[in-house]
């Protein structure tokens, strides 16, 4: 299995389908299982919308047994993992759980990452994602493919992306250090043009079976 890591708004989930499309790995973001997870709208569901909404993070016991119920659910290991881990209790679970093959670690200057996040836009109904400086829909706010109004996410918003980007310097970088001393980590810029970024993500995730 394969990991991208990097901070919130990076470009993670833009790469991982650049390679879905390119490879055919299978892509698991744990922000879209855990989207999709709240639209069940019961007790639990109510939990993880409400940390969400904040930009906190889940427990890693909770994470962790989604994922490994997932993976057995799945029983192929041509995957990406990405948003997971995000903690270091997380990757040392998946050490006992895994074998991972290479990590891609996207960096991005903060002060981007802010003028990103607060300009993306996704659609309610197909979860397509846009941004309204860079990729913007081709009518104004409405959805390409299903025509519906877009949407800016809660936890992109100006309070939420403050606390998940201090998150992110605390629980998340230290795991660069981690996986650099075990030899599977390249770095991935993202702050450059899509289309080169999109493409050195690739050599190097192809460069990890070599
Ligand atoms: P993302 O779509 O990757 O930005 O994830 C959205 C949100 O889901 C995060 O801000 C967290 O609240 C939660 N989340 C996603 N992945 C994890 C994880 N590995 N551990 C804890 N919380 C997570």
């Amino acid at each position: 299995m394969y990991i991208i890591l990097g901070p919130p708004g990076a470009g993670k989930g833009t790469l991982s389908e650049y390679l879905v499309e390119k490879t055919g790995i299978r892509h698991i973001s744990t922000g879209d299982v855990l989207r999709d997870r709240m639209k069940k709208g019961d007790a639990f569901a109510k939990k993880i919308k409400a940390l969400l909404d904040r930009g906190e993070l889940l427990d890693n016991e909770t994470i962790n047994s989604m994922m490994l119920e997932l993976m057995q659910s799945l029983k192929d290991d041509f995957v990406l993992f990405d948003g997971y881990p995000r903690k270091m209790g997380q990757a040392t679970f998946i050490d006992e759980h895994f074998k991972v093959t290479g990590v891609i670690f996207v960096t991005c200057p903060d002060e981007l990452i802010v003028k990103r996040l607060s300009s993306r836009r996704i659609c309610p109904k197909c979860g397509r994602v846009y941004n309204l400086i860079t990729m913007p829909p081709k009518e104004d706010n409405l959805c390409d493919v299903c025509k519906v109004k877009l949407i800016q996410r809660d936890d992109d918003k100006p309070d939420a992306v403050k606390r998940r980007l201090e998150l992110y310097h605390k629980e998340t970088q230290p795991l660069y250090d981690y996986y650099n001393n075990k030899g599977l980590l390249k770095e991935v810029d993202s702050s450059k043009p899509l289309n080169d970024f999109l493409e050195e993500g690739l050599r190097v995730f192809n460069s990890f079976n070599k």
